[in-house]
């Protein structure tokens, strides 16, 4: 079995003005001067900043991704963002199902499931979300809440190719908390083995299982390093390209 490829994500929400396609340029250098490490590094900007970014980084390593797409190729959908325009101006990967998505917009597993679906039409990653809230967790719900995230969001035909997971709890979210490795290991452990049931065992065994939820330079080295963590969905941490070059520089010591 091939080692799996990391990779690091930076999802800068609804922040950005043109002023910040400075930083990733700048993670760009940073990347370009370091030896290469054999993971993937994606900066997913506001859609406004997608195709600029693009541009300025077409055919370098640092990858651009969206944050969100609407199920549809095309149509009357005012405001809305396919994928196929996502590919079109550049995007390789979109988040789907993020939490602030799903509270925020009310999107539910089988809408996150047909965003994905219209990412694999386009020829995007898709990168699905899922996470338990505080009180789920408060009430040892933790595992069952992934469970079913995972069932209804996850197409039937997703393969490790076309789909990452990002387990993200709600309550870490930008917060500064952090679940215990102890309890990363556990729900990645679980993750893994009911992937298996909705894409296969040899999709499950190779898919990238993000973490995400206050991931910082300070604590990347200890999160990076859990079995079957295979990477990290990175949200105000990856607004600063020192801050996300030093995320991905702990991978230097994990594979040394
Ligand atoms: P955070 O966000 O790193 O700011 O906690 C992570 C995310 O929402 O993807």
């Amino acid at each position: 079995m091939t080692a799996i490829r990391p990779l690091v994500a930076g999802n800068w929400k609804m922040n950005g003005l043109k002023s910040a396609l400075g930083e990733a340029q700048a993670l760009y250098e940073s990347l370009a001067a370091a030896d290469p490490l054999p993971m993937d590094v994606m900066l997913c900007p506001p859609s406004t900043l997608l195709m600029a970014m693009a541009s300025a980084l077409n055919d370098t390593e640092l990858l651009v991704g969206a944050q969100d797409c609407h199920t549809e190729p095309s149509g009357a959908h005012t405001g809305d963002i396919s994928a196929e325009m996502l590919a079109d101006a550049g995007a390789r990967a979109v988040i789907v199902g993020h939490s602030e998505r799903r509270a925020e917009h009310g999107e539910s597993d089988a809408l996150v499931s047909a965003k994905a679906v219209a990412a694999y039409r386009a020829g995007l990653t898709a990168i699905v979300c899922i996470g338990e809230t505080e009180s789920e967790r408060k009430q040892g719900r933790t595992l069952d809440r992934v469970a079913s995230q995972l069932q209804g969001s996850v197409p039937e035909h997703a393969t490790a190719a076309s789909t990452v997971i990002a387990y993200e709890p709600v309550w870490a979210i930008g917060t500064g908390l952090t679940p215990t490795p102890v309890d990363i290991a556990e729900v990645h452990g679980f993750i893994r083995e009911r992937l298996s049931s909705i894409v296969g065992s040899a999709g499950a065994a190779q898919m990238r299982l993000l973490y995400g939820g206050s991931v910082k330079p300070d604590n990347a080295a200890e999160l990076m390093a859990v079995t079957n963590v295979n990477g990290a969905l990175v949200g105000g941490a990856s607004l600063k390209a020192d801050d996300l070059f030093a995320i991905v520089s702990v991978y230097r010591a994990l594979t040394a």
